[in-house]
């Protein structure tokens, strides 16, 4: 048997090494190391909500949020890997993809891979393209992404949450500035805007039709870009999403 830690640090290493090499880095088993990076066997087999038919909720719409923002995954031989890019400078939002990939799959080892800037949160499991459907071969602007129906519906359900993690991944919150002349005299106006930015026009679509579920007016600012610059749709989203820390 191999502890904990012995387990983690292997996981991690096979996220950038062959099995061979972080066998003998280790000196875990092959075997053993097929069956970590396979998710198993010793995890408690956590079924796919999907093929089981269990309900999903706001995790899950978090979780798809991420995965349309900052998300992909990937074909092992044996299984999927889900990987979600983080910004090194948001730990919360790194916790929070982490949470919500342990939500989704219960049991679910998550392991994270820092490169400079950036934090690569990372599960592997078969279910994967189950849950995300819009998992093809290719970047995901060069391919249609079109949410299912029973997807639709969780977000529809859920879309405080789901907006949550489309904004935090690929959204950020900037102060802005304008003057106006108000009596004759040049003031300087501060607002703080949201900017969801993706270069899928998919996505930006998806992004908007969420924000007209809960009545935040949005525009398109540039072609990769929407904001929502209004007081009141500012506001909104604070409130629904919370600020990226
Ligand atoms: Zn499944």
């Amino acid at each position: 048997m191999y502890d904990e830690p012995t387990r983690d640090r292997a996981l991690a290493l096979l996220a950038q090494h062959t099995l061979s090499e972080v066998s003998r880095r280790t000196g875990v088993s092959r075997a053993a190391l097929r069956d970590w990076r396979a998710g198993g066997p010793s995890r408690s087999p956590a079924a796919c909500p999907r093929c089981s038919g269990a309900t999903l909720g706001a995790s899950y719409a978090e979780l798809l949020g991420f995965y349309l923002g900052d998300g992909h995954i990937s074909r092992a031989p044996r299984y999927f890997a889900l990987r979600v890019s983080c910004d090194a400078a948001y730990p919360s939002i790194i916790d929070e993809v982490e949470t919500a990939i342990r939500e989704v799959r219960p049991g679910a080892r998550v392991f994270r891979v820092r490169a400079p800037g950036v934090v690569v949160v990372q599960a592997h499991w078969k279910h994967w393209p189950c849950l995300f459907p819009q998992h093809g071969p290719g970047r995901k602007h060069e391919r249609p992404i079109v949410l299912e129906d029973w997807q639709r519906t969780i977000v529809e359900a859920q879309p405080a949450a789901f907006l949550r993690g489309l904004f935090h991944s690929d959204g950020c919150r900037a102060r802005n500035w304008t003057t106006r002349v108000v009596a004759g005299e040049k003031k300087r106006y501060d607002y703080p805007r949201w900017q969801f930015t993706n270069v899928s026009a998919d996505i930006r679509e998806i992004c908007c039709w969420a924000l007209d579920l809960v009545d935040v007016a949005w525009r398109q600012s540039n072609h990769q870009t929407i904001s929502v610059s209004t007081r009141a749709g500012v506001a909104r989203l604070d409130e629904l999403i919370g600020l990226k820390s």
